[in-house]
């Protein structure tokens, strides 16, 4: 592992971070590249509003991600609001407990109220029984994440969605380069978003994107992300400033450049993890499925209960490594939101679930202490 790192040249974050490891370290190209984006800016002199730059990052995603139609967004989060006003979601939409936060707050910042299905216990994917079991006449669209890149049960929730006639949009923030049944991972769903924002695989510092195929559902997001403009002074109805500016898409381009190389250093990193943990008795590796051709975004593990996840937690925060309880709390206990049924599925998982240090250049030693760790714990 150590001289395949080594021939990468991929170790370019800072070299001390502040003396701690997080599960995460954006990557930096070399400053030298990004100041030749940025000399480009400085020539065109505009700095927004659908530049060069942008138009150019959004045809290079395009073809890499495999979809039809892609609108760079200023971050993921707007990208789904953009996406549920889009597809016209209004009252209640069901979705899943288990992702990022921003899942569920979006719906609610859309006036939408999020209806949660729980998880399959083996993918922590929305439960596709659960999403129909939870549908009614108040239902108008579904919203399911693919956790760490894994893809949901995408057949059965297009099956139920079809029954029902709803849309679907997913939230594929973690697919960035995924690949399921041979074709890019934001493909499926009638609308998927994705998240450039400084800790994932892609990152444009902040950054997001809106895929579709639909032509006339591509051109309401395309007005929508522009306060609605129809040219300098028609509108074709209500949008929101959603854009994202030349200067973020000029780290997307350097950054874009090394996407193969972060996607096969952090396979190094991931296997490295897979190896040492392998046969571990209590921990449960969470491993894409056989048709999904993976980015190795985040490194899940399954611990025997929660106390286990609190104890490797307090452990490590000693040597100053930070896993993550990715995701922790489940997302129907948000304060603010009005209580619903308990999910035990959702409840018990996010309990018992961590994210592992993994990214491009992460010490060999600092993966060993922390694969010990966990060992260590769940023996006691
Ligand atoms: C990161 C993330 C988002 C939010 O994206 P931002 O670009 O940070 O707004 C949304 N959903 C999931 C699952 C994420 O991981």
């Amino acid at each position: 592992m150590s001289e395949e790192k080594s021939d990468s040249k991929i170790v370019r974050g800072p070299a001390d971070w502040r003396g701690s490891v997080q599960v995460t370290r954006s990557f930096l190209p070399e400053l030298d590249d990004y100041v030749a984006r940025l000399r480009e800016v400085w020539e065109t002199g505009q700095l927004t509003n659908h530049g060069p730059l942008v138009t150019r990052l959004e045809e290079q995603l395009r073809d890499y991600l495999d979809v039809e139609h892609l609108y760079a967004i200023c971050n993921g989060t707007v990208a789904l609001q953009i996406a549920i006003e889009a597809l016209e979601f209004r009252g209640d939409v069901i979705t899943t407990p288990f992702s990022y936060v921003a899942t569920t707050s979006s719906l609610v910042w859309q006036h939408c109220r999020p209806v949660f299905a729980d998880i399959d216990r083996e993918t922590m994917a929305i439960d596709p029984a659960a999403i129909e079991a939870a549908i009614t006449p108040e239902t108008t669209g579904i919203l399911a994440t693919h956790v760490y890149g894994f893809p949901c049960d995408i057949d059965a929730i297009g099956a139920v969605a079809e029954k029902h006639g709803l849309k679907v949009i997913y939230d594929a923030a973690h697919c960035f380069g995924a690949r399921f049944r041979g074709r890019g991972m934001m493909r499926y769903g009638d609308a998927a978003i994705s998240s450039f924002h400084a800790t994932k695989v892609f990152h444009c510092g902040e950054g997001g994107a809106v895929t579709v195929s639909d032509p006339e559902l591509a051109e309401r997001v395309a007005y929508m992300r522009n306060f609605g403009h129809k040219g300098r002074e028609d509108f074709y109805g209500i949008g929101i400033n959603g854009k994202l500016s030349e200067l973020h898409a000029a780290m997307g381009l350097a950054v874009f450049e090394h996407v193969g190389e972060i996607i096969a250093a952090r396979r190094i990193v991931v296997e490295d993890y897979w190896r040492r943990l392998d046969g571990v008795d209590g921990v449960r590796i969470l491993q894409p499925g056989p048709e999904v051709d993976w980015n190795y975004a985040y490194l899940p593990v399954i611990l025997p209960d929660e106390s286990a996840v609190e104890t490797v937690r307090d452990r490590l925060a000693e040597e100053n490594i930070y896993p993550r309880r990715y995701f922790f709390p489940p997302l129907h206990r948000l304060p603010g939101l009005e209580p619903g049924p308990s999910l035990p599925v959702a409840e018990e998982m996010a309990g018992r679930v961590m994210c592992l240090p993994v990214f491009p250049g992460i010490e060999e030693s600092v993966v060993e202490k922390v694969a010990a760790e966990v060992a260590r714990v769940v023996a006691c």
